[in-house]
């Protein structure tokens, strides 16, 4: 998967989904003032359920976050005046913004731990750093002028820490993008929209999207987590096994099997077999002819073509073969690890693009009447083995 349709796939996307969100809502607000009461409750329910959901699947972040959030919901409308809220908006503007921006580049741990007094101490310099800053602004407002003016009814002098955060997750958000950055984004946007542009939208209604979409992230993350691979990104095993529930009884099996693939690791370690496993699980995946590729194990994979007989998925299989043979796989700075970095960059030029290649053998197998699933497998292992015994760099069926 390349880094832009990443990017598009868990950043943009998402921004985009509640961004359309929040222009159905505001479109249909006249229609909703009738659910008033009920809308207003909502963060309650839901923001309750996203702690619970998010701290038992450990995404303590978003579980923290849905927490704090709740919190505030419940102070600004329960608690607090609203001259309270005037006199501190700044203050609690940026400290949220903050802690926020903090959890973004913090990694989930146990609440059960003593990771837990870490976050109550980070929260507490943030929101004290906060009231620092505001008051610095305020104190020394005259001599700050001097260096950098500040008219307007918002001071972007004391908010200059939110839009640097803002920025620092954003570009978080885009280079390792994952639902859990781009869901802390969307937080950090609407937890400044609702103080720098409260008509823009109501509270209810950014901490009832919030609340859903850290509901949305814990539980398709959970999913990917059992149903892909990590380091290939393919369907895993579970996933095939599910998918085999689904099955007709017309269907191919084909299992596939990196050749001499201890040795490639022997000679060049165990990280650049890594990055190949990575690339060959890439070629197998642009199968053709409706094939579904999966990461069955170690450096086995298996591709379940549906509906189709074994001598109309032989061409297909023969395609992703040949793919693989003919790619060069260019290992950059091969030497890397071992020279000092003096030595490196002189030697850079000699050293940056060694190619090499590797080759896979796949066995294929069609589902027969009476046959369980795992017959067929276990058919098309042994045409694997067959195609390994011949020379490997082969299909067999
Ligand atoms: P053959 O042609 O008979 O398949 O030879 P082979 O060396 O590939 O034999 P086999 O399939 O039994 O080897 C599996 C090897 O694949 C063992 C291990 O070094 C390597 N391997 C398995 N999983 C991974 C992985 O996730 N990463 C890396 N880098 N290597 C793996
Ligand atoms: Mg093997
Ligand atoms: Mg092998």
């Amino acid at each position: 998967m390349s880094a832009f349709y990443h990017s598009c796939r868990y950043f943009l996307l998402p921004v985009l989904f509640v961004a359309g969100a929040l222009a159905a809502i505001s479109f249909y607000q006249v229609n909703l003032q009738q659910w008033q009461q009920i809308i207003d409750q909502l963060p309650y329910w839901l923001l309750t359920a996203a702690i619970i959901i998010a701290l038992q699947f450990n995404r303590s972040r978003l579980g923290y976050l849905a927490l704090l959030l709740l919190g505030y919901y419940f102070y600004s409308t329960e608690l607090a005046s609203s001259a309270e809220q005037q006199l501190y908006w700044q203050q609690i503007l940026l400290g949220g913004g903050l802690v926020i921006s903090w959890f973004a580049f913090i990694k989930d741990r146990g609440v059960l731990s003593p990771h837990f007094f870490i976050r109550l101490i980070g929260i507490t310099v943030c929101m004290a750093a906060s009231f620092f800053w505001v008051w610095f602004n305020t104190e020394y407002q005259q001599q700050l002028d001097d260096y950098l003016p500040a008219n307007g009814q918002i001071n972007f002098r004391v908010l200059l820490p939110l839009y640097l955060c803002v920025s620092l997750v954003w570009i978080l958000g885009l280079w390792r993008a994952n639902l859990v950055h781009t869901s802390i984004f969307i937080s950090l946007i609407l937890w400044g929209a609702h103080f720098l542009a409260p008509e823009l939208v109501a509270l209810s209604i950014s901490m009832t999207l919030l609340a859903a979409l850290y509901i949305l992230t814990v539980l398709s993350d959970s999913y990917f987590l059992a149903y892909r691979d990590e380091l290939t990104g393919l369907a895993s095993r579970r996933a095939l096994f599910n998918l085999v529930l689904s099955l007709g009884r017309k269907y191919s099996v084909a299992m596939v099997d990196i050749d001499h693939f201890k040795k490639f690791n022997d000679t060049y370690g165990h990280d650049v077999g890594d990055q190949v496993l990575k690339l060959v699980a890439s070629k197998i995946a642009a199968v053709r002819g409706g094939g579904k590729a999966f990461r069955y194990g170690g450096e086995e994979f298996t591709i379940i073509f549906s509906r189709k007989d074994v001598q109309s998925v032989l061409e297909h299989l023969e395609a992703v073969r040949e793919a693989v043979e003919d790619y060069d796989i260019v290992l950059r700075d091969e030497q890397r690890k071992s020279q000092s970095k003096a030595t490196r960059s002189k030697d850079q030029s000699r050293n940056q693009f060694k190619t090499v290649s590797v080759t896979i053998s796949i066995g294929v197998a069609e589902h027969e009447n009476g046959e369980t699933f795992e017959q067929t497998m276990k058919r098309s292992d042994q045409a694997l083995y067959k195609a390994k015994k011949k020379g490997r760099n082969q299909v067999c069926s």
